[in-house]
This record gives structure tokens, sequence and C-alpha cells, in this order.
């Protein structure tokens, strides 16, 4: 499948993986697990740079943020102590659903954000986390909000930029966070998944509250106006009734080989409404 390529390049840092994108123009394909790309097999490719020595395979703290190196595996993600205990751990349940152990061997977080398929399964929690990430080209690097590194199908803002890192900023006090994923099988690709966030008062009111959804629109996405409605409200079954109601009319799914829209479509409110009732338990309210 890669009969084309001419050249295959291992730099050991991002300056000179840069340079060699650059020389490659269009020709040029960063690799870091594989296990997208390679089944992508695109033919276009001459040269490929593997970026997985380039110093980005690291989990570490910045001031209050967690920052996650973009090719560190999903095995490490699943394994870390900081991410199994950062938000209830739903970054580390994200990575850990991703494929077989093979798969997660390699893959990376940076290929899963990049690859900008809607279904990648730690974009959902780290879109829940207002995750951003730092890119870098020949002009230098900038930070993104997540949510604007996805610009539809399939399109992420990389182009000839390398995605360096995700900031994963402080969190807000107080809160229960939960994962959910629908696959056909356990190491498919997601149906339907979701993430969520909520703190509540002392009457049971949300304070706050975050959701996000995957593989049921062309990125993945928050559901910005379910969050509106839940907050200030009392979560309880008819709150939750009307939110997940509002997350169906959200979301655009699509007929696959894997599911029919509206199946996706049904699988959002199941979904969004257990991991609210698991943000929920953790505060003691009783649904
Ligand atoms: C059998 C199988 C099961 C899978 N199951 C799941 C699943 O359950 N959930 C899920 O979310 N995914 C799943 N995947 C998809 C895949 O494993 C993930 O998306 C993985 O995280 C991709 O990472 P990678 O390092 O292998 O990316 P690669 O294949 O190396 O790269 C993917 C794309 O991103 C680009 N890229 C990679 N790193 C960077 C970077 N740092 N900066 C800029 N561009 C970059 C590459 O050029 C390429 O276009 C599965 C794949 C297979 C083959």
């Amino acid at each position: 499948m890669f009969d084309r390529v001419e050249a295959f390049y291992r730099p050991g840092t991002v300056r000179e993986a840069l340079r060699l994108l650059q020389n490659g123009k269009n020709r040029a394909r960063v690799v870091a697990g594989g296990t997208d790309l390679v089944v992508e097999a695109d033919r276009s490719i001459r040269f490929l740079i593997d970026i997985t020595h380039a110093g980005l395979s690291y989990i570490r703290r910045r001031g209050k943020a967690c920052v996650i190196g973009a090719t560190t595996t999903m095995a490490t993600l699943e394994n870390s102590p900081a991410i199994r205990a950062l938000a209830g751990g739903i970054l580390a349940r994200a990575a850990a659903t991703c494929g077989s152990v093979q798969i997660r061997n390699m893959a990376t977080l940076g290929g899963n954000l990049a690859n900008g398929s809607p279904a990648a399964d730690t974009a959902t929690p780290l879109l829940a986390l207002d995750a951003e990430v730092v890119l870098a080209d020949a002009r230098g690097r900038r930070k993104i909000p997540l949510t604007a590194f996805y610009s539809g199908l399939r399109k992420t803002a990389p182009g000839k930029a390398l995605l360096i890192e995700v900031v994963i900023p402080a969190l807000p006090r107080g809160g229960r966070w939960s994962f959910q994923k629908l696959g056909r099988t356990e190491s498919d690709i997601s149906l339907v998944n979701a993430a969520a966030g909520l703190q509540l008062d002392s009457k049971g009111r949300a304070k706050w509250a975050r959701i996000a959804l995957g593989a049921v629109a062309p990125t993945p996405i928050r559901a910005v106006n379910a969050e509106k409605l839940l907050v200030g409200r009392k979560v309880d079954e008819s709150t939750l009734a009307e939110v997940c109601d509002q997350v169906a009319r959200e979301v655009q799914p699509i007929t696959d080989v894997r599911a029919s829209a509206e199946y996706r479509r049904e699988m959002c409110r199941v979904l969004v409404r257990r991991a609210l009732e698991e943000c929920a338990a953790g505060t003691g309210c009783s649904l």
C-alpha cells in the first residue's frame, strides 16, 4: 500500500519534522502509530515522517493544566495514574475503548484527533474538558480550542502544521464526569459516544454542565443548547427528558454500514441520560 513511498524519515526533533514536512510539500505525510494512515492507504504519499521519536510522548502538569504530548499512546493514557485521576478518568476510559490492545499500543492521541474522524473516542471527553491543542508550523506555535481544530468532516486545522500537544485547563471545582460509548463490538469504533460533566448545588440544581458527543455529526460536537437548558435547573426526571430531547435535536447523525441515523439519534438520548445520571449519582442526587 506504500509501494510509492520513496523515503521514510524519523526526525528526533519537532523542528526537523517541520522542515521535512515543508520540503515534502503535498507528497509528505506525518505518521505516528500508523493505525489510521495504513488503513487509508493513500497512494499519493511519497515521504513518510515518523514523529514518534520527536520528543512528543509525555504527560505533564503545567501550572494547573494537564499537558499531553501528541505521540502519547492510548495504552499510556489508559494506564497513567494522572489521567485516570483526572475528571473521573474519562479520558483514560475513552482511550481504553480504542480498538484492541495491539491498536492501543500503537495509536496516539495526536493521530486520533488529527485524523479528523467524527467517531474519534478521545475527542469527546476532550471537548467536555474544554481542551486546547498546540499546533506548530514554519511560522511558530499557536494554541487553539479543540472546537476550532475541527472544520468539517475529516477536516482539521493542521494542514502543514504538526499537532504538538493537548492542553486540558484547570477543571471547574466539584464536577462529576462520565464517558459512555456504544460500539458494535468491544473493540469497534463508536456508533455513538458521549461525555458529560456536571456540578450540582445544595438544592440539586446544575451549576454548570458539559455535554459532548461523537459519531453523530460531521465533527465531534458540544451540545451547547442542551447544556444551557440544564444549567440552573433541578436535575430530575423531567429535566433529563427535556435535555435528552434537546440533544436529539442538536445532533445530525447519518445512516451508514454500522447504524441508521434514527438509531444513532435515539442512542444519543440514551447515552447522554446515562452520562448525566452517572454524574448526578456521584453527587448523592437520587434520580
Ligand atoms: C482495528 C482498528 C480499530 C480502531 N478502533 C478505534 C476506536 O475504537 N476508537 C477510535 O477512536 N479509533 C479507533 N481506531 C482508529 C485509530 O486507531 C485511532 O484514530 C488512532 O488514535 C490514530 O492514531 P495513530 O497514531 O495511529 O495515527 P496515524 O495513523 O499515524 O495518523 C492518522 C492521521 O493523523 C495525521 N497525524 C498523526 N499525528 C499527527 C500530528 N501529531 N500532527 C499532525 N498530523 C498528525 C497523519 O498524517 C494521518 O493523516 C481504530 C483503528 C483500527 C485499525
